[in-house]
Formats: structure tokens, sequence, C-alpha cells
């Protein structure tokens, strides 16, 4: 494990470090490794991933991001940042799915904090439950709508876009149809989701909102996962709505609440996915030394070679800066009711593209055999190049961020 530049971690941020990290060394890597060469279609029945995902909730880690009022596991940020960290230093694609199971039990203490209809069932049991029967979802992503998602409701063409999944009021509640794109994590096993949907197809993006829903509902059905690069551990595919009947009581966020709910679930998400990828780099780097001591080159072993040790200078300055980035915005983030949105952008941005550049580097000191399905680190290398376009392609939420910056002038 790294030097922990922290003087002041406690024994039991250390405990937790120690366990998480020998669970994703022991558990998580093998499984990722054997669920690479998987079919999409059966990673999430797989019993690699069911037993992993098990185990993962027997330890409380699907509890993380939960209040601890709530029944989460009730870590202070920097708690949650090395967990996060260090699921992810194990696999990527197990790491997300942990994670964002999490989000319609979390979205419900975040915007139905007073309502204890929804929070019985869709936070309680989550919490409680210990065999990973349990696993939650965030749809927002749609197969016309990507990047658009990630708009502030007051950018400027925000009300011409309309989303594909649109509700329409009926009595007692809200008609839905429409889709959600192949790319939501977790959909293939989700049984529930945070799901952000139009309520108001004349305001565009302005109109939208978000419900809390039971994937069993009549209605609902789930299309194929497609093949992809990386993080292939983690199940995902599209999710269908057919006239689903969702109550007026699972609508969690109107068009009113929507603007402060919108910042504050990327928030939240985008300062996780640069703690998780902050682990990814680290993943990178260790593989990387751990190869360089091993290899014997030229007479000697690469680490004993100047250029070698230059770049792995290089790829250990920037792991450190994303680590330090990500626990700052984490510590700030994670513990106030107003997070900042342009922080957690630039620590994703940073901490994810950090981790390309690292496993990039790392895969050059491997040479051939960083090449080779025999490593680890070509997969970390496909597994980090994922998170440049998950929860908004870096570019689009630098878009986000300058348009929140701008608001900010003269302040
Ligand atoms: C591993 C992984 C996990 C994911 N998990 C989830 C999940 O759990 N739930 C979920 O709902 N979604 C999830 N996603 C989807 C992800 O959030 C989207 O893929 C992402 O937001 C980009 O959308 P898109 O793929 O449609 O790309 P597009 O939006 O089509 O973007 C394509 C390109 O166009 C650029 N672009 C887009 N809009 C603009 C603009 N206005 N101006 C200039 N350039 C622009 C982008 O920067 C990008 O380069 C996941 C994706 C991945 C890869």
């Amino acid at each position: 494990m790294y030097f922990e530049l922290t003087p002041d971690l406690s024994e039991e941020h250390e405990h937790i470090k120690s366990m998480v990290h020998t669970f994703a060394r022991d558990v998580l890597r093998p499984a990722a490794k054997t669920l690479d060469a998987v079919p999409a279609d059966e990673v999430g029945g797989h019993p690699l991933y069911r037993d992993a995902m098990r185990q993962a909730y027997e330890l409380n880690l699907h509890t993380i991001l939960v209040p601890e009022g709530f029944g989460g596991m009730g870590l202070d940020p920097l708690a949650t940042h090395i967990v996060l960290e260090e699921l992810a230093w194990g696999s990527a694609g197990f790491a997300i799915s942990i994670a964002v199971s999490q989000f319609p039990a979390f979205g419900a203490c975040l915007l139905a904090t007073d309502n204890d209809e929804l929070i019985a069932e869709f936070t309680t049991p989550f919490v409680e439950n210990r065999d990973a029967s349990l696993i939650g979802c965030w749809a927002i992503t749609e197969p016309d709508h990507g990047s658009d998602w990630l708009m502030q409701p007051d950018m400027e063409g925000a009300e011409k876009i309309v989303p594909n999944l649109r509700a329409k009021k009926v009595d007692g509640g809200w008609l839905v149809n429409g889709q959600k794109a192949a790319w939501v994590s977790n959909a293939p096993v989700a049984h529930h989701a945070y799901l952000f949907l139009n309520i108001d197809s004349a305001q565009g993006l302005r109109g939208n909102g978000i419900a809390l829903v039971d994937l069993s509902s009549k209605g609902i059905s789930r299309g194929k996962a497609w093949e992809k690069m990386g993080q292939r551990a983690l199940p995902q595919g599209e999710i269908y709505f057919d006239d689903v009947f969702i109550p007026d009581n699972n609508l969690i966020s109107d068009t009113e609440l929507y603007p402060f709910a919108i910042d504050a679930t990327l928030s939240i998400a985008n300062t996780a996915m640069s703690a998780l990828f902050t682990g990814v780099a680290q993943a990178a780097f260790d593989e990387a030394m751990r190869y360089a001591r091993e290899r014997v080159q030229g007479g000697r072993p690469l680490i004993e070679h100047p250029t070698v040790q230059v770049n792995l200078f290089e790829m250990f300055k920037l792991v450190e800066t994303a680590r330090a980035i990500s626990r700052r915005v984490m510590l700030y983030n994670y513990q106030t009711i107003t997070p900042s949105l342009q922080h957690a952008i630039a620590a994703k941005v940073f901490c994810t593209d950090a981790a390309v550049q690292v496993s990039h580097m790392a895969i050059q000191i491997f040479g051939g055999m960083g090449l080779s399905k025999e490593s680890d680190i070509e997969m970390i290398f496909r597994d980090a190049r994922m998170a440049q376009v998950e929860d908004g392609v870096n570019e689009a939420l630098a878009l986000t961020a300058g348009h929140l910056l701008r608001s900010m002038e003269g302040e």
C-alpha cells in the first residue's frame, strides 16, 4: 500500500483502508480479471459477480454514501475517500457497481428526507441488505441525450432540448414512456432506480424531475447489454418504460427543486469519481513499480534505469496530485448541503485524466507484456479510459463548470 501523507490518519482509518485493500486485492481484482472475458450479457448473473457483490454488502460497503441517520456506515469524508480509492484499486467496474447501487437509497435521503414511506421502501431495506439481493441504479443517460443531461437548466438552449423519457400527469401520479441508454450502470441487475425524467416537455430540460422507481413495476423491461472496452465487471444495459405508472409520492424532485437536485447529484457523483480514479491511478503505478523491480533488461532491473525512474516519478506526481485534489474536494462536498459542483468537476476531470495517463505510462514500462492479457495493466488502462466519458464526457463537464464559473463573475 502507498505511503500515507495524511499525518493524522486514525486507527479506524488505517483499519478500514487495510480491510478494503485486502478485499479489493483478494476478491475484486481476480473476479474482475475473469469477468473481463465474459460476454456482457452474462456478467450480472455470473457467480463471480454475485459473490463479490455479496461480500461487499456483507462488509457494509454498499452504504458508504448513505447518511448514518438513515442506516449508512457513518464514515467521515476521508474514510469514504479511502474506501472508494481502495475499491477501485481492485477493480473500477466493481467499485462503480457498489457505489452506484446506493443512488436510490441515497436519493431518498437527499430529496425525500421526511418521506417515511419512501425511506421505508428505498433506503431502509437497502442498507439492511447483506446478500446483494437489492441493487440500485442511477438512470439518467438516454440514447438521444447524453451530455445534454449535464446542462444546467439555465444554460442557453436548455429549454429546447426534450429528453426521451417523458412523464404525463394522470390521476394520482405520472405515466412514463421512453428509454434509458445502454450505459446505465447496474441496469441489468437493478431493483430500484434513481430516475431522471422529463415532466414538462414544453420547458425542455427546465421541465425535468427525478423519481424513485421500483423496477419490477408493470411496463418496465430491460434491453441488451453492449459489449464494451473496459469496466467489464460492471453490468450495464438499457431500460424501457412503456406506460409505467409512478405515484405522485415517488416524484422526489419537481421542476422547481430540480436545479438543486441535479447539482447535488452531479457534485456527489463527480467527487466520488475523483476518489475512485485516484485508486485506479494508484493501481497502475503499483503495477509499474512491481514490474520495474522484477524485470531485468540491460543487465539490471528496469527500476535501476534513469529513464524508468523519471517516468515513475512523473506517475507518482500525478497520483499524489489526484489524491490531493480529490480528498480536498471530498472533505468539503461530503459535509455540506450545498456542495461545489465546479470543484467536483475539476477533481473528476483531473483524476480520470491522471488515471489514463498513469496507466498509459505503466504500459510503456511493461513493454510487450503490458499489451498482453497476461498482465493486469492492460485491463486497468481500458478501465481508466472509460472514465473520461463515464458520468459525463470530461469536455462536456468542463462546459458545465465553465458556465458555473462565468455565473460567479464579479462576486
Ligand atoms: C463506464 C460508464 C458508466 C456509466 N454509468 C452511467 C450510469 O450509471 N447511469 C447513466 O445514466 N449513464 C451512465 N453512463 C453514461 C455517461 O454518463 C454518458 O456516456 C456521458 O454522459 C456521455 O454521453 P454520450 O455517451 O451520449 O456522449 P455525447 O453526449 O453524445 O457526447 C459525444 C461528444 O460530443 C461532445 N459534446 C456533447 N455535447 C456537447 C456540447 N453541447 N458542446 C460541445 N460538445 C459537446 C462531448 O464532449 C463528446 O466528446 C456511463 C458511461 C460509461 C462509459
